[in-house]
């Protein structure tokens, strides 16, 4: 489900120097080009990492299948058990954007590769558009943590998580937001995610986390169908009109509205560092809300 041509792991590596050095084995220095890669090879950062991904797979895989049957915890609800004929796999509904906050997807990998950091993502999108796929589609990452959005208090649960490579305080390259529209895009096709759904952090956790930074165009995602934008040209807002509500039905939590405020300003006003609802902000919600309710 990756742009293949531009993933370039070290798995990929590995391959590549195998059939290099077999090929070319009779020539010295092109044999001394491939055991420089397979020497790299042999530090294989992730085989640990690749072991226990594959053994936590197959604990959930024998759990799908126990008869009669089971749920995740081990609890069985009845000892007989007909096997419905129409079924298929749950499917992601939600995207959550972020940004990695740290300096290099290395870096990021590892932290995704340690258990006791507890988080990880589905995807990791590097500054050079590299995608690195980290975990299958249809399993749950740890990426979006306490939160709410609308009536959703799982979000893990529900969605896709993407982590850009990006430390918070710097623009993101062109290659990474390409790479992330062919991505968004086949993750919309694939799960018939709704436009309303592509999210980010800060959106899912206010006042708790501020990723995707104001560095991230929202107004680009939305143009080519992921999440909305307002058009305020003619837009006249009702005397009665309640900007707090409108952040509600858009799907942030409320509870606090001064930090619900201050990620709808982030994410669709990102020049604007105030945190008190303007004018021009009311004729914003008021063109949003109509797109999001
Ligand atoms: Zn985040």
């Amino acid at each position: 489900m990756i742009p293949s041509a531009r993933h370039l792991n070290v798995e990929n590596l590995c391959i590549f120097g195998s059939i290099t050095i077999y090929m070319k084995y009779a020539i010295f220095f092109l044999s001394f080009f491939s055991l420089s890669i397979i020497s790299g090879c042999s530090s294989d950062l992730y085989r640990k990492a690749n072991r226990s991904y594959k053994k936590q797979v197959k604990t959930f895989a024998k759990i799908l299948r126990e008869y009669p049957l089971t749920d995740s915890t081990g609890l069985r609800y009845a000892e007989q058990w007909i096997g419905t004929t129409n079924f298929s796999m749950r499917r992601p509904n939600f995207v959550v954007i972020h940004h990695t906050a740290q300096n290099s997807c290395d870096e990021t990998y590892r932290t995704f590769t340690l258990r006791r950091t507890a988080v990880s993502a589905h995807y990791v999108i590097c500054r050079d558009g590299t995608v690195q796929h980290m975990l299958n589609d249809l399993l749950r990452a740890h990426h979006a943590g306490v939160g709410k959005w609308g009536s959703i208090s799982d979000m893990n649960s529900n969605s896709i998580g993407i982590e850009i490579d990006n430390n918070g305080n710097e623009p993101f390259t062109e290659e990474q937001m390409n790479s992330l529209l062919t991505l968004l895009e086949r993750l919309k096709r694939a799960y018939n995610i709704p436009q309303a759904n592509f999210i980010g952090h800060l959106d899912w956790a206010p006042g708790r986390k501020v990723d995707p930074s104001r560095f991230f165009s929202w107004q680009v995602l939305a143009e080519k169908g992921f999440g909305f934008w307002y058009d305020t040209s003619n837009v006249e807002v009702p005397l009665e009109f309640d900007p707090v509500q409108a952040l509600r039905i858009i799907g942030y939590n409320i509870n606090r509205p001064e930090i619900a405020i201050q990620s709808y300003k982030i994410h669709f006003v990102p020049q604007d560092t105030t945190d008190t609802i303007n004018d021009t902000d009311k004729k914003i919600l008021f063109d949003l809300v109509k797109k999001y309710q």
